[in-house]
């Protein structure tokens, strides 16, 4: 017979102490309140076999969120799969920054290209009603993730099927938002801590050249085309490639070129604005 407090003494051998105790709570049903009050509740069998699968998996590297199917972004929780890149903190930035320039639009068009789980799509929508929001992505797997998703927080995203511009032929934006696969193909970073079991094609752009900018380059390359006028483009990028995306971004003839830090003070997001009428 397994207890509470054995198997959080079992998991602990192996996974560190927040992992332990999620874990432990999403097999048992219990609350944290609950592993505290009565560490001598039994777990059935079966209980038991699944977290001593979850335990190994977490212990080998697996994203705990892929564990527990969910993770949390900007204060809402998003189902996720290995389908998914698991949504980052850092990319919250992208998501003040958006918020800040929606609110100077009555009722802006938005576009998340590369939504994945739609973390970003859906939590711009939640958060800013009056918006249209559309999502792109190249996976039909991503996509019905990133549905499910638009479904549980009841946001009216729509969702296309598509590479980056693609789906949007003659569609244009006051706002497009990306945090597109930016880790070059030969950052030894990919086979570390939980990236090699996200998915590739969300992480690196190794198929198209991975010196981690080329996706950067299409969308950067296609936002004058698609940008309303006063409309602004802001895309996660690498730390160390601030410098690369303003100078694209400027190349492309956008304006208000700005890179803004992440909380650990990596260069993380750019962004710029298109100035002037459209043709
Ligand atoms: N920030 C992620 C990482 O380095 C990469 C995300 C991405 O490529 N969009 O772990």
């Amino acid at each position: 017979m397994t207890s509470i407090g054995d198997a959080w003494r079992l998991a602990r051998q192996r996974i560190d102490r927040l992992d332990a105790r999620l874990l432990i709570e999403y097999v048992s049903g219990c609350s944290h309140a609950d592993l505290i009050a009565h560490p001598t509740r039994r777990l059935s069998e079966l209980q038991v076999r699944r977290l001593d699968t979850l335990v190994r998996r977490r212990a080998s590297g697996e994203p705990l969120a892929y564990l527990l199917g969910s993770a949390g972004f900007y204060g809402r929780e998003f189902k996720v799969t290995g389908d998914v890149l698991v949504p980052r903190p850092e990319t919250e930035l992208l998501v003040e920054l958006a918020l800040e320039r929606l609110r100077h639009v009555a009722e802006p068009v938005v576009a998340d290209l590369g939504t994945g789980s739609g973390a970003l799509a859906v939590t711009l929508k939640c958060l800013c009603p009056q918006a249209r929001v559309v999502a792109v992505d190249l996976s039909p797997a991503a996509l019905a993730v990133a549905r499910l998703n638009a479904s549980l927080h009841r946001a009216t995203v729509r969702f296309v099927e598509g590479d980056w511009y693609g789906p949007l032929t003659d569609e244009h934006f006051d706002l497009i938002v990306a945090n597109p696969p930016y880790v070059a193909a030969a950052d030894p970073h990919l086979e570390r801590g939980g990236l090699p079991f996200e998915p590739r094609l969300a992480l690196t752009d190794g198929v198209h050249g991975g010196d981690g900018l080329a996706c950067t380059r299409v969308i950067v390359g296609g936002a004058v085309r698609h940008l309303l006028p006063g409309g602004w483009l802001l895309i996660e990028h690498g730390h160390e490639h601030g410098v690369a995306v303003r100078h694209l971004l400027h190349r492309a003839g956008l304006s208000e070129v700005a890179t803004w830090p992440d909380l650990s003070g990596s260069e993380r997001v750019s962004g710029a604005c298109l100035v002037g009428g459209r043709d």
